[in-house]
C-alpha cells in the first residue's frame, strides 16, 4: 500500500513525502480509510507505530475543505511533551495546508494562549486541565467542533485526568467524529470507549506486545551498584540516544546530575522542572545536544525521538504496561533498539510479568569484569536502598556524594578492554563497539 491510495489531498501528500513517509504503517493502513468515511474509531496502538499520523492525515484532509477561523479538531493528550509533538506532527503534515494548530496547557502564561486562540486556529491541541480552564473562562469555542482524538487515553487514566475528560465531553457538540487511541485497554477505558464512541471501528495493531524490533535484556545487580554498572553499560554499548527510566523524580535528577559529573551529554525530564526547562532538556534530547536523558514515566510519555537506540530501566517499572510504554520509545517504526533492565531480588514478579507479556524468557546477562560484590558504602548510600514510593512532607536525607559515585571511580579505571554480546538471534555474536565514552 502506498500513502496515495487514501485519496488525500495534494498538499497532504507532499508533505507526506517531505516527511520521508514511503508507505504507510500498520495503524495508518487500518485507521486512515475508516476516519477519513468519517467513522469513530478506536485505535489500540502503543507509541511508536506512527498512531500521530495515522489520526492527523485524515483530520488535514477533511479540514482542507470547508470553513477556516474556528475550532474544528480537538486532540486531547495526556502531557504537555506529547501535545507539543502532535502539533509538531500537525506543522509538518500540514505544512502546505494553511491549517493552523495550537497548544493548550498548563505551566506556561494563559494569556499568550488567550490570545493565540483570539486569532484564530482550526486545531486544537490540548491538556485537559488547562482545556478545561479555558472552557470555565469562555476563551475557547468549541461548538463548531468536528473531530475529537483522545490520544494515550490510558495514560490519562493513569494520570487521573478521565473526570477531566467527561467534564470536557459536556462541552462539545454531540454530532461529532471521536477517536481514541490507547496502548492498553483497562476496563475504565473500555467504558470511556462506550460512552463517547459511536459504532466505532477497532483497530489494533501489536496487541498490547512490545515492538518486535526491539531486544530485551536483564541485568542483575545489587541495588546500590545500579549506578556504577549503568556507566559501565554506557561506556561499553554502541549507542545513539539513550532513554533512561527511574521510578521517582528525585531519582531523575541524581542519577541525570552523576551521568553529568561522569562526562556524559545527560539531562533529566521530571515533573519538577518547569515547563521551559523540561522543553530545553527534551529538544536538547531531540537535537542530539544530551546524549542521555532520565526520565520518570510520566515525564517520558510520547516522547518521540527517532534516533532512541536504548532504553535503560534503571529502575524497573511498576507495570507490565509501563515495560510497554517505555520500551516503545526505542525500537520505533522500522528502526532497531535494545531494551535493558538492571534488576535486583525485589523485582522477581516483575521480571515474570514481563516475560509473559513478551512471551518467553529474558536474557539475563552479565558484564565481564564488573565487581558485583563491591560492598555497600556504610554512608552515602542514597541510591543503595529501592526508591521510596511516597516522600511527600519529609525530606529525604541527602548526602553530599552517592554511593555509585564513591564506587565508580574505582571500578570504571581498572577495567581492559571488554566485550559484551547482545541477545537476539539475529544479532547473537556480534560484537559491540564502545560507544559513548564521555
Ligand atoms: P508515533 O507513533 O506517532 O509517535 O510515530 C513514531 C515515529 O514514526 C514518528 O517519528 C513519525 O514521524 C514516524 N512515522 C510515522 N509514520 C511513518 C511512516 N509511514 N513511515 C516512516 N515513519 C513514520
Amino acid at each position: 500500500m502506498v500513502f496515495s491510495d487514501f485519496q488525500l489531498a495534494t498538499p497532504i501528500l507532499k508533505a507526506v513525502t517531505l516527511c520521508g513517509y514511503t508507505e504507510p504503517t500498520p495503524i495508518q493502513e487500518q485507521t486512515i480509510p475508516p476516519i477519513m468515511l468519517g467513522r469513530d474509531v478506536m485505535g489500540l496502538a502503543q507509541t511508536g507505530t506512527g498512531k500521530t499520523a495515522a489520526f492527523v492525515l485524515p483530520i488535514l484532509n477533511r479540514l482542507m475543505q470547508g470553513s477556516r477561523g474556528h475550532v474544528r479538531a480537538l486532540v486531547i493528550a495526556p502531557t504537555r511533551e506529547l501535545a507539543e509533538q502532535i502539533h509538531e506532527a500537525i506543522g509538518n503534515l500540514g505544512r502546505d495546508s494553511r491549517i493552523r494548530s495550537i497548544t493548550v496547557y498548563g505551566g506556561v502564561n494563559a494569556n499568550t494562549q488567550i490570545a493565540k486562540l483570539k486569532q484564530g486556529a482550526e486545531i486544537v491541541v490540548a491538556c485537559p486541565g488547562r482545556l478545561l480552564d479555558h472552557i470555565g473562562q469562555g476563551t475557547v469555542d468549541l461548538s463548531r467542533l468536528e473531530v475529537l482524538v483522545l490520544d494515550e487515553a490510558d495514560q490519562m487514566f493513569d494520570m487521573g485526568f478521565l473526570p477531566d475528560i467527561r467534564r470536557i465531553m459536556k462541552h462539545l457538540p454531540r454530532q461529532r467524529q471521536t477517536l481514541l487511541f490507547s496502548a492498553t485497554m483497562p476496563d475504565e477505558i473500555r467504558s470511556l470507549a462506550r460512552s463517547v464512541l459511536n459504532d466505532p471501528v477497532t483497530v489494533q495493531v501489536g496487541k498490547t506486545a512490545p515492538a518486535v524490533t526491539v531486544s530485551h535484556a536483564l541485568y542483575p545487580v545489587d541495588p546500590h551498584l545500579k549506578t556504577a554498572l549503568l556507566l559501565e553499560l554506557l561506556r561499553r554499548t554502541d549507542t545513539e540516544s539513550v532513554l533512561v527510566f527511574t521510578r521517582t523524580k528525585h531519582r531523575a535528577k541524581r542519577l541525570g546530575e552523576q551521568l553529568v559529573k561522569a562526562g556524559y551529554r545527560a539531562a533529566s525530564l521530571q515533573g519538577n522542572l518547569s515547563q521551559s526547562r523540561r522543553q530545553a532538556a527534551l529538544d536538547g534530547f531531540r537535537d542530539g545536544t544530551f546524549q542521555i536523558l532520565v526520565a520518570t514515566d510520566i515525564a517520558a510519555r510520547g516522547i518521540d525521538v527517532t534516533q532512541i537506540s536504548h532504553v535503560i530501566n534503571y529502575d524497573i517499572p511498576n507495570t507490565t504496561d509501563a515495560y510497554i510504554h517505555r520500551i516503545g520509545r526505542t525500537g520505533r517504526v522500522a528502526r532497531t533498539g535494545d531494551a535493558y533492565t538492571l534488576v535486583s531480588g525485589d523485582d522477581t514478579d516483575m521480571v515474570r510479568g514481563i516475560e509473559r507479556i513478551l512471551g518467553g524468557p529474558v536474557d539475563r546477562r552479565t558484564v565481564p569484569d564488573f565487581d558485583y560484590n563491591a560492598p555497600a558504602p556504610r554512608k552515602n548510600n542514597e541510591f543503595a536502598r529501592e526508591p521510596r514510593q511516597h516522600t511527600q512532607g519529609r525530606k529525604t536525607a541527602r548526602p553530599k556524594h552517592s554511593a555509585a559515585q564513591k564506587n565508580t571511580p574505582a571500578q570504571l579505571s581498572t577495567g581492559k578492554p571488554k566485550t559484551i554480546w547482545r541477545s537476539g538471534d539475529h544479532q547473537r555474536g556480534q560484537r559491540l563497539r564502545s560507544g559513548i565514552r564521555p
